[in-house]
């Protein structure tokens, strides 16, 4: 067999010879003394794409959004999120567990966006029953899906008529810069211009090993900066990681329209198979619902011919820099392949079990 065509996610990517050769010759100091000059500069440049006045650099997603909400919040303060948010549902409940913050999770509909009546209604009067709602949490691309900005110029103006403050989780931001077409560097800053802070992630689909941003106020960096320390963040020669950011913002960002099309390309392909039905395809994910619970067992047989996704009942494939049109096209070939065998074996208890991310 050839080699894995890797379609868990668009973390998966290796660094390119070229972005190892930039990590290699990069400047480097001790972080912690703020004087590497690879990380400066890193937190210079995302801070002027994003239009805030400072930006921290993180060891991940998780990191900068945990943050950001121990940042925005204090104990006993609340912040508003979509039920099936990456902050609420997929960071281990962290601004709860050590911010003492109280998620306000609120449902959403199939691309990702909680009703405004429902942000209104959830935001609590000022009164000793109620925890302070203080934030507002969006994120953007949410499985794939862009945010149209004008819900996001409805929801943050709501916010901010009730006082609160907005962060947006922007892990895939460049992915929605890119789908709104135009100069991608000009769309993320017109899309986070509404949010008061944004995390982005250089590991997504940019292609870096490790690293995010969080970007605000200098005052809200500054208290960032306190949170990032106790949390074990603050990193020492870690320019070298900066380093390859930097490359990604050089070199990865016009390219996820490629990821894009071969997203478009997958979908074309496995569309009208029976059994199967596209769910979502946007940006650089696709989504599959797979009839009579055989998901998992869709999974293994791709999984033999070295193809791996994620998922059980519902499949995600995502593309980034390590795919191309050939390992698409095997994937779309091996789903075929799959239900033309035509074996409709139910394993049992399988299809109630809940979607994995
Ligand atoms: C991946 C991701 C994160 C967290 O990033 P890690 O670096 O994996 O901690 C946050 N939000 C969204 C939407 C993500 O996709």
């Amino acid at each position: 067999m050839s080699t894995t065509v890797d379609l868990r996610s668009d973390t998966v990517t290796q660094p390119t010879r070229a972005m190892r050769e930039a990590m290699m010759a990069a400047p480097l100091g001790d972080d912690v003394f703020g004087d590497d000059p690879s990380v400066q500069a890193l937190q210079e440049r995302i801070a002027a794409i994003t239009g805030k006045e400072a930006a921290l650099f993180m060891a991940s997603g998780t990191q900068s959004n945990l943050c950001a909400m121990l940042a925005h919040c204090g104990r006993g303060d609340e912040y508003i999120v979509g039920q099936n948010a990456h902050t609420y549902r997929y960071e281990g409940g962290g601004a709860a567990v050590l911010g003492s913050i109280q998620p306000q999770p609120l449902a959403q509909n199939a691309v990702g966006q909680m009703q405004l009546a429902d942000i209104e209604a959830a935001i609590k009067p000022d009164d000793p029953h109620f925890a302070r709602t203080r934030l507002l949490c969006l994120e953007n691309t949410w499985n794939g899906h862009p945010m149209p900005e004008s819900y996001l110029d409805q929801a943050t103006a709501a916010a901010r008529a009730h006082g609160l403050a907005t962060h947006l989780d922007g892990a895939r931001v460049f992915n929605a810069a890119v789908a709104a077409g135009g100069d991608p560097y000009a769309a993320v800053r017109r899309i986070v211009d509404r949010f008061d802070s944004v995390s982005v992630c250089f590991s997504k689909g940019l292609g870096a090993p490790v690293g995010s941003a969080l970007c605000g106020s200098r005052e809200l960096v500054d208290r960032a900066l306190r949170w990032r320390k106790m949390l074990g963040g603050g990193m020492r020669q870690s320019g070298l990681l900066a380093a390859a950011a930097h490359h990604a913002l050089d070199h990865h960002v016009h390219r996820l329209a490629d990821d894009h099309a071969l997203a478009q390309r997958l979908a074309q392909g496995l569309a009208g198979i029976p059994g199967l039905s596209i769910r979502s395809a946007q940006t650089n994910i696709v989504f599959v619902d797979v009839a009579d619970g055989r998901g998992p067992d869709l999974l293994a047989h791709l999984a033999q011919d070295g193809v791996l996704a994620t998922g059980l009942i519902g499949l995600r494939f995502v593309t980034h820099l390590d795919v191309d049109a050939q390992g698409i096209d095997r994937t779309i070939a091996s789903v075929r392949a799959f239900f033309a065998r035509g074996d409709a074996a139910q394993p049992a208890g399988q299809a109630s079990r809940p979607d994995v991310y």
